[in-house]
């Protein structure tokens, strides 16, 4: 017999596998065309693999052994020169930019790094999943407040609302996974005034910055100089180079909050891949086109699946920013939108993120909402848009 092990009383409790897990192994299981979870089907630009080839193969370096822990500085220096071209934010590489393993790795070291026991964080509803178990492992308590509807734009009032004087972090993501819902300037500064006398960090989540669509422009919480005094901004190269495996992203904070981040970064993940870092930084000061030509890229691929959508019974309004597109289904199904997901990969073979999961409130769960990633070949969406006019 199997000796016993001591109960374990789980931490996260409430917390299973993510949705995203969930739906791309029951897309495989099925043989589904997977547009759930979001990562791209092509290739990041062969120049970018040829150099991450190239600082492996370096011989008689370093190169393939533990980097500095905050990140190496051609890399820090790149992201410095970049949020100086984006945003106008003059971030030093040495105190406020630290390189992290993937968006994820950021996120949870901000939130280890601010969050105490019995202290309050505010998401903003839909969330990204893995805001909420870091903060109950931080001790903290999560308040969601539901994003408007339509558009998924800040409620103002319900945010103020939300603050109390045990709020000790605000968890922002635009622009927004899932809706693409993007800020404006003058939401920056409604923020900075709401904030003002508050004791309150901002931990913006921008790892879609480069994918805004018409004319849209991404107001970095770098960009507002208020703002960016207070704030932990993350951003993530897998979304940006197509390369969600490689997981490599960064943080950009003031120097004091950069040095907790870093407390907790050191432990959690020492360093990141070096010729990964390597290779980013090497490509971001040789090939700088490829951020500038980002968005006119998406652009083409969300009007391309678009234009197959209307072919479809779904509804939708083409997606201001980010690689996914939301479609309301209520023309075509009245299930929930959780086994609506299930239904449309196990039946019709194309797999979906169902949002309600993202919100705590019971109004999500009543909407018949799904998400699609279109950041695939013009055939994959070909075949995948085939099967929606079935429906
Ligand atoms: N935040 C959001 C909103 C995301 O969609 C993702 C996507 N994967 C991440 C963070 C995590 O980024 P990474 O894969 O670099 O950890
Ligand atoms: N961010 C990706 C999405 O929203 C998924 C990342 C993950 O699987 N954790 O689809």
């Amino acid at each position: 017999m199997r000796p016993m092990h001591p109960p374990i009383d789980s931490k996260l409790p409430r917390v299973g596998t993510t949705i995203f897990t969930v739906m791309s192994r029951l897309a495989a299981e099925h043989g589904a065309i997977n547009l759930s979870q979001g990562f791209p089907d092509f290739e990041p630009p062969t120049r970018l693999t040829e150099l991450a080839d190239h600082h492996m193969r370096q011989r008689g370096g370093a190169g393939n052994q533990y980097a500095p822990m905050t990140g190496l500085p051609s890399l820090r220096e790149a992201i410095a020169a970049k949020v100086a071209e984006y945003y106008g934010c003059h971030a030093n590489a040495e105190t406020d930019i630290t390189v992290a393993s993937g968006g994820t790795e950021a996120l949870f070291c901000a939130i280890q790094a601010t969050v105490r026991a019995s202290d309050e964080v505010i998401l903003l509803d839909p969330a990204y999943d893995s805001y909420e178990p870091s903060i109950t492992l931080a001790g903290g308590r999560a308040v969601h407040v539901p994003l408007q509807r339509p558009g998924f734009g800040i409620d103002w009032q319900r945010l103020s609302d939300a603050i109390t004087p045990r709020t000790r972090l605000l968890i922002i993501n635009f622009p927004h996974n899932p809706s693409g819902a993007t800020l404006s300037r003058d939401d920056l500064d409604t923020l900075a005034a709401l904030l003002r006398d508050t004791r309150v960090f901002v931990l913006a989540d921008e790892v879609y910055e480069h994918m805004l669509y018409d004319g849209r422009r991404h107001h970095s919480l770098l960009s507002q100089a208020e703002l960016a005094e207070r704030s932990f901004v993350v951003s993530s190269f897998g979304k940006t180079y197509h390369a969600t495996g490689w997981k490599v992203g960064y943080c950009v904070a003031p120097p004091a909050l950069t040095q907790e981040f870093r407390k907790v970064h050191q432990f959690v993940q020492f360093v990141v891949a070096t010729p990964l870092q390597a290779a980013i930084a090497d490509f971001m000061r040789s090939c700088p086109e490829h951020t500038h030509e980002l968005p006119a890229f998406y652009q083409r691929k969300r009007d391309y699946f678009a234009g197959l959508l209307a072919q479809t019974r779904f509804r939708f309004e083409p997606a201001h920013s980010t690689y996914f597109q939301l479609v309301d289904y209520s023309t075509v199904s009245d299930l929930p939108d959780v086994e609506f997901a299930r239904l449309l990969t196990t039946q019709h073979g194309v797999a979906a993120i169902p949002i309600s999961v993202f919100s705590e409130d019971g109004a999500a769960k009543r909407e018949r909402i799904v998400r699609f990633c279109f950041a695939k070949h013009e055939a994959t969406l070909d075949a995948a848009a085939a099967r929606l006019r079935l429906l």
